[in-house]
């Protein structure tokens, strides 16, 4: 066991502050790996709030962030895809039982007995809760560890191992492609990233914001179109016409209007995770024969096949990089929808006094 140097959160009111947590040592398949980024999702949020208490409440002290990109440092002796010094990158799963169907189909996210990167009970025991990446470094199982493509911009990968597999997972799920029109509804961490997916997969991409200062921007990420959500006359324009719709919004909204959305057989999947529940009108669903869903993350291999093809196509999310002391400021403005398009945290900032 060593220590790691982190910020947590001490209750569900208490700002994140400095402190100092346990990692184990690297045995068998473990990767020991110097965190350099970390991205700031809206989960983190959720989750140091305690705003999920009714799904998965929040064991403090809770270190956050699952969205890390970094450099081997150290591995076990039964470790054989990662060495020291490679570029590698953990998402929201540290672990899971590689036994049940789930594992099997290499849908690890639906694996009853996963464990979560932060805020999970560690098999290990080397604390009470695994603890996430705003740290200087984590240990983690190779299977759960992923290759960083060379050619792309680190403190922009960091949001893929979330933002990035959460929006690509649904989309290909849904056969995005080219011919189809997708909505992107909400343009945070996951809806620009959504947005960069649907477009480099071929569809007509229409985003839907509450922010009109976001316009300009949604067409330089990939939107042909973009709407003024609060803007009636805007929303009734697409009534009927959407074959896929994403919802990325992290607060209570009308799901209702963009249910009215979709065309026949269309789909609506949540991605984002308001804390309260959302009202559906049924009528909306049986005309059209349309549907509402959910969907969690991604599988280890399909967030490889992610982080390949972003190599590939140059994709990356757009960020500001702050130092971790600025984290409290950061969720204050993601509240206020003030982000552009991902916190991301540069971690040589845990080392400054
Ligand atoms: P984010 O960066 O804060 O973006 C959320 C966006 O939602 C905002 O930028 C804003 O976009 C819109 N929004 C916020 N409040 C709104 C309101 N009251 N009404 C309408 N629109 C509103 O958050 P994120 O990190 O992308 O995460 C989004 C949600 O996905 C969170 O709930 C998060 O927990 C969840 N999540 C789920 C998964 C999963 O596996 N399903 C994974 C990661 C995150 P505009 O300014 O464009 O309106
Ligand atoms: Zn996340």
């Amino acid at each position: 066991m060593y220590k790691s140097k982190a910020f947590s959160a001490a209750g569900p009111t208490a700002p994140l502050a400095s402190d100092t947590i346990p990692r184990r040592d690297p045995v068998g398949r473990d990767v020991q790996m110097e965190i350099l980024f970390c991205g700031i999702c809206h989960s983190d949020l959720h989750q140091v709030r305690d705003e999920w208490k009714h799904a998965m409440p929040t064991i403090y002290p809770c270190v956050p962030g699952h969205e890390i990109v970094g450099r081997v440092t150290k591995v076990g002796p039964g470790v054989t895809k990662h060495k020291p010094g490679d570029l590698v990158a953990v998402g929201c799963l540290v672990d899971s039982d590689h036994d049940c169907p789930q594992c099997k189909a290499d849908l690890e996210q639906f694996c009853p007995n996963l464990t979560l990167t932060y805020n999970f009970p560690d098999k290990h025991k080397t604390a009470p809760v695994t603890y996430g990446g705003y740290s200087d470094s984590i240990v983690v199982d190779e299977r759960f560890v992923l290759r960083v493509p060379a050619n792309l911009n680190l403190a922009g990968v960091a949001p893929l191992l979330c933002a990035g597999i959460t929006t690509y997972s649904p989309l290909r799920h849904w056969g995005v492609g080219k011919g189809k029109k997708v909505g992107v509804v909400g343009l945070g961490g996951l809806g620009h990233m959504g947005v960069k997916f649907a477009r480099a997969f071929g569809a007509h991409v229409v985003v839907f914001t509450t922010s009109p200062g976001k316009k300009e921007d949604a067409l330089r990420l990939g939107a042909h179109e973009v709407v003024l959500s609060r803007n009636a006359d805007e929303m009734a324009k697409h009534a009927n016409s959407f074959d896929f719709i994403l919802d990325a919004i992290s607060a209570q909204h009308d799901i209702n209007a963009y249910i009215n959305l979709l065309a026949r057989d269309g789909n609506l999947t949540m991605v984002g995770a308001p804390e309260k529940p959302l009202s559906v009108a049924v009528f909306g669903l049986i005309f059209g024969r349309r549907s509402f869903s959910g969907s969690p993350i991604g599988g280890i291999a399909e967030t490889q096949e992610m982080l390949d093809f972003c190599g590939k196509h140059n994709i990356t999310a757009d960020v500001e990089v702050i130092p971790i002391q600025k984290v409290n400021e950061a969720y204050e403005r993601l509240l206020k929808s003030d982000v552009k398009y991902r916190f991301c945290i540069d971690m040589a900032s845990l080392k400054a006094k």
